[in-house]
This record gives structure tokens, sequence and C-alpha cells, in this order.
């Protein structure tokens, strides 16, 4: 495939590699901004650090899940997640274009969409795919008060409770990759056990064409990988097919989060 659009290296450097963001965030690009810091020019005083004990990290329940990332490296499978707003014909589209592949997808839906199209909820869960919670507006969730971001999670899944018998396994905060340990709490006691972030940043929401969201996949893609796209962008359905062949040609399957994560 040619690629008529390649990606701008600023953009590259500024947002690419960040993993993270939706559209229309005024926090765009500050996930990841102590990578592009200069370093000191002392270097720091050798000391005695408290290390953070890795093994217990490795082996168990003592981590805190602020946001899971990837799956095993050693996974020969991928989970496609989807941000679910938009005009509801492009999400029909998406879900058809992954299931003529047997693609299982992840949606994270927003709660006010479900409200105005409550048909797609069942129509996610009887494709096979993931339906998880993506908040009730979609407002910036780790700047708000305890009870606001608390309102948000409980008031996108009490809809989606109503339209499928569950709240879904999975809660992605919005317009931010990961959450605050605050709003990570607030999800478990809502009844998320886990937050969902990625690893990869198809910038689908920038409309850069679908070459390039095919090459921002690819080009960074992992077993194990958890990808984040969008609902609502033309692109999307566009460069859906050929992602997924390039999948299958790397011996990796598309699955739900719950597959590759639990
Ligand atoms: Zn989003």
């Amino acid at each position: 495939m040619k690629n008529k659009y390649r990606r701008h290296p600023v953009i590259v450097k500024v947002l690419g590699s960040v993993g993270g963001f939706c559209p229309r965030s005024p926090l765009n690009g500050a996930g990841d901004q102590g990578r592009i810091f200069p370093t000191p020019l002392r270097p720091a005083r050798r000391r005695r650090t408290h290390r953070r004990p890795r093994h217990r990290l490795r082996r168990g329940r003592a981590a805190p899940d602020h946001g899971r990332a990837h799956g095993p490296r050693t996974a020969d499978s991928v989970a496609l997640t989807f941000h679910g707003q938009g005009d509801p014909a492009i999400a029909h589209a998406l879900l058809k274009e992954a299931e003529r592949a047997h693609a299982h997808i992840t949606v994270l839906a927003v709660g006010t969409w479900l409200d105005e199209h409550p048909d797609i909820a069942r129509r996610i869960l009887d494709g096979g795919h993931d339906l998880g919670n993506h908040t009730l507006h979609h407002r910036d969730i780790n700047a708000m008060s305890e009870s606001d971001a608390y309102a948000e999670i409980t008031g996108c899944a009490d809809r989606i409770r109503r339209l499928t018998g569950s709240i879904g396994t999975w809660f992605r905060p919005s317009r931010t990759p990961t959450a605050t340990p605050l709003v990570t709490r607030l999800a478990r006691r809502a009844g998320y056990p886990h937050v969902l972030s990625y690893d990869v940043d198809s910038l689908d929401f920038t409309s850069p064409g679908a070459d390039t969201v095919v090459d921002n996949v690819t080009s960074a893609l992992r077993p194990g990988s958890v990808v984040s796209l969008h609902f609502g962008y033309t692109d999307t359905v566009a460069a859906l097919p050929p992602l997924l062949d390039h999948l299958d040609r790397r011996g990796l399957s598309a699955v739900t989060c719950t597959e590759l994560l639990t």
C-alpha cells in the first residue's frame, strides 16, 4: 500500500508516542511530557534509594492497577479498543468489518451515546465483542472532584447495566490514557476491577487518512498490544481491513480485552 500521508515528525514527537488522549481534549499531548524534558546538568547525588520491590509487582497482587496497557508479550493476539461515540452508521460499519474477519473488539462506550443509540449496546455484545464504560459525558475525569468523577463512572455503568444486564468488565478513563489513583479507586468502588489503558495510539481521531492510521498502528504494534481506536471517524473504517490483514500476516488475532488481559 502506498502511504499517501507520512506522519509529521513534530506531531509524532509531541503526540505520537505519548500513548494518548481522546479527541477535543484540552490536555492533548500532556500524557508523557517528561520524555521531552532535558536531562539535568548535574548528576544526581548518589544515595540509598528505596527501591520498589519489583518481584512483588511481577508475582502478584500488590500492584495498583491504574491502567492495563497491554497483555503478555508472548500472546498471539492483540486487543483493538474503540472509544464508543459518534455516528452509529460508522459504528455499525466497523462492527461489520471486524466480524467479516472474525475479529472481536472492545468498545468503551460514552454513556450519553448509549442514551442516544440504545440499540448499539446489545448489537456490540451480540457480535461477541466486549462493552465497557468510558464515563457518562467524556469529560476530563482526572481533574474532577471525587463526587463528580464517581457520578461520571456510575452514570455510564447504570446505562450499560440497564441495556445489557451487566456493567461490563472494563473502565477506561476519559481524556487521559491513565487514571489517577483516586479515579482508579472510584472505578473499583463502582465495580470495575480493571482500568484499561493502551500501548498503541492510532491517532485516528486526527483524521490523518487511513494509510497513516494503519501505519501508526503497525509500526508500534507488538504481541499483546492494546490499540486505541475510535468510532466516529471514516478513516478508521477504511483502515480496519488492512489492519486486520496485517495482524493476520503476523500471526496475531484480534481478541477482546477480557480474552487478552484476564
Ligand atoms: Zn475517549
